[in-house]
């Protein structure tokens, strides 16, 4: 079974992103929990809480279904000490608002070293925040989304994935989330049939594909290899429409969320439509 829909608002309170994706045609979503343009954040409510959970019934949510973003403030792999604590502290509120609405991962991008630190440095700053970020909290998975390798940003390649993964001691609670727009402008073929599989025979052999928990589905306005992050609408890029039909045609990407972050809202519904298309005929 294919789960698509899209990172939906949460305007006014979590409680109304089921709603949002209901209304698009949605399987299965995305949502921030807080402003993810700010540190600080209001307590979740039981309002908001209750609100949600109810909200997920009705419409059919389950958890595996839904993918929570954290901040993009947060920098797991930061070289200074107090930066690095406030993005721990950050990070583990972001967890225990995903545990308090029964949300089972919390997806978020590696870090940066900023040039101030080497690679390896950096990921394994990144595998010591998931430790102790994993030992204060439960339940909630913590999964690493693949960049596009702008700038000073980590977790491009798969190999930077997979070391960090490696450092981490509670594999059961640690996966990865797979950025289309992201793999491509990193310099994975995804484009191309055989580059499709080869990609995947890498993911597999460097990562493994039970850690795979969700994946963005975005095309590119930028061309393979440029390491700039620029998502497009599907069809609509560099990237072009057939690797979408390959994945919601792939049973290795069954029951996992299938989210959109392209950049007009006003088609999601015709996208998921069309993407559903595929699955059906
Ligand atoms: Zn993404
Ligand atoms: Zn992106």
């Amino acid at each position: 079974m294919k789960f698509i829909g899209a990172h939906v608002s949460a305007a006014g309170g979590v409680e109304n992103a089921p709603k949002n994706a209901h209304d698009i045609g949605a399987t299965a979503f995305a949502l921030f929990t807080k402003n993810q343009r700010r540190w600080q954040a209001k307590p979740l409510t039981r309002e908001n809480i209750l609100g949600f959970k109810k909200t997920c019934d009705t419409y059919g949510y389950l958890p595996d279904r839904i993918l929570a973003h954290d901040s993009y403030l947060i920098n797991l792999g930061h070289p200074d000490k107090e930066a690095l604590e406030k993005s721990r502290t950050a990070f583990v509120d972001e967890m225990e608002r995903c545990s308090q609405l029964g949300l089972a991962f919390l997806n978020f991008h590696p870090g940066s070293h900023l040039g101030k630190s080497d690679l390896d440095t950096c990921l394994a700053t990144i595998a010591d925040s998931i430790n102790s970020a994993l030992d204060k909290t439960q339940g909630v998975t913590a999964v690493i989304e693949n960049t596009a390798g702008q700038g000073t940003n980590v977790g491009f390649h798969f190999d930077q994935i997979a070391a960090i993964i490696d450092q981490v001691h509670d594999k059961a609670r640690v996966g990865v989330c797979i950025d289309t727009c992201h793999a491509f402008s990193a310099g994975y073929d995804l484009k191309t049939k055989q580059g499709f599989e080869d990609t995947w025979q890498a993911f597999d052999a460097a990562i493994g594909l039970t850690y795979l928990k969700g994946m963005h589905l975005n095309d590119s306005k930028k061309i393979m290899g440029s390491k700039v992050d620029r998502h497009e609408s599907l069809g609509r890029g560099t990237l072009g429409m057939a690797v979408f039909e390959r994945i919601v045609t792939d049973d290795r990407f069954d029951n996992i969320p299938l989210i959109l972050e392209t950049p007009d809202p006003a088609i999601w519904p015709s996208e998921i439509r069309q993407l559903k298309g595929f699955c059906d005929s």
